[in-house]
């Protein structure tokens, strides 16, 4: 059977929820509900079409999948791996919520197989943290990222934020400099999206959102930082939301930065026409 099949899982529950997300997660969950959402999927891949190509990647997102126990992931990675088959060297993510590592359980799902972990840092500002609500703090993911490594995880990825309430170039510079010199193996950083229906998008005009000229300058900050090889850094790449990105240095233009402003996806699409092209720009699939 050919390989080139990647499979996502969401696990869609949360600690709590981000005034900005409209994912679909749900704080509050009890065991019950997750023993059931396991149960469901267990029976979708049961009851989905047959294989045709054996899974190159498999990716637990959220939400915030951590808060499933060993057992449901291992169940669910089994159910996948009996159903579609995993090509030799697949590769096996889960997202981790810095407020919710745990050494102890990476270690578990470290020899269940995972062998990726992809860290929801946002910010390396407090302030900027809880501006979005976040359940942790900068500090939370320095240690969180320590766990991954201590736990035996190589392959980690960091997803930061740009374009948050009162985030200014320096403060996103810091966030830059100091995600690089952890030496991640990937960096994602996506613009924030203020979504209808979110309690941001309801004040989004007392927020104190960056400006569009000022979201572009953080986006080419972005994008000229990640896409030179980084010293420490095997692969950087950025993107926007909604963006897949795989091919390291890869610099995706912004397909939405906000819900509201087609003029500030403008500013921003000027601001990256002018960078030097060192990497080949694709769209997001
Ligand atoms: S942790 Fe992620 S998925 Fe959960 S509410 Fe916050 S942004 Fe949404």
């Amino acid at each position: 059977m050919p390989d080139g099949f990647g499979v996502y899982l969401h696990v869609p529950f949360c600690l709590s929820k981000c005034p900005y997300c409209d994912f679909c997660s749900f704080p509050g969950s009890n065991g019950e509900d997750r023993e059931n959402y396991v149960k469901a999927v267990l029976r979708e891949i049961e009851e989905r079409g047959f294989p045709v190509r054996r899974a190159t990647s498999v990716f637990f997102g959220g939400g915030t999948p951590a808060l499933l126990t060993e057992r449901q992931f291992d169940a669910l990675l089994s159910a996948v791996a009996k159903k579609y088959g995993l090509s030799d060297g697949a590769e096996i993510t889960f997202e981790m919520n810095p407020a919710t590592a745990d050494r102890e359980k990476l270690r578990a799902l470290a020899s269940l197989g995972f062998n990726r972990v992809s860290i929801g840092c946002q910010s390396l500002d407090d302030g900027e943290l809880r501006a979005l609500g976040r359940a942790h703090t900068a500090e939370d993911v320095l240690m969180a990222y320590e766990d991954a490594l201590a736990a035996g995880f190589s392959n980690i990825n960091l997803d930061l934020m740009y374009g948050i309430p009162r985030q200014t170039a320096g403060s996103f510079a810091k966030t830059l400099a100091k995600a690089v010199s952890l030496g991640p193996t990937h960096i994602s950083s996506y613009g924030l999206i203020v979504e209808e229906g979110t309690p941001f998008f309801d004040r989004q005009t007392t927020l104190g959102l960056p400006g569009e000229d000022a979201e572009a300058d953080l986006y080419a900050m972005a994008s000229q930082t990640l896409r030179s090889p980084v010293r420490g850094t095997n692969a950087a790449t950025i993107c926007c939301i909604g963006g897949r990105a795989s091919t390291p240095g890869t610099v995706f233009p912004p397909r939405r930065i906000s819900g509201v402003s087609a003029r500030r996806t403008h500013a921003i699409s000027k601001r990256i026409s002018r960078l030097p092209r060192r990497a080949s720009r694709r769209r997001p699939s």
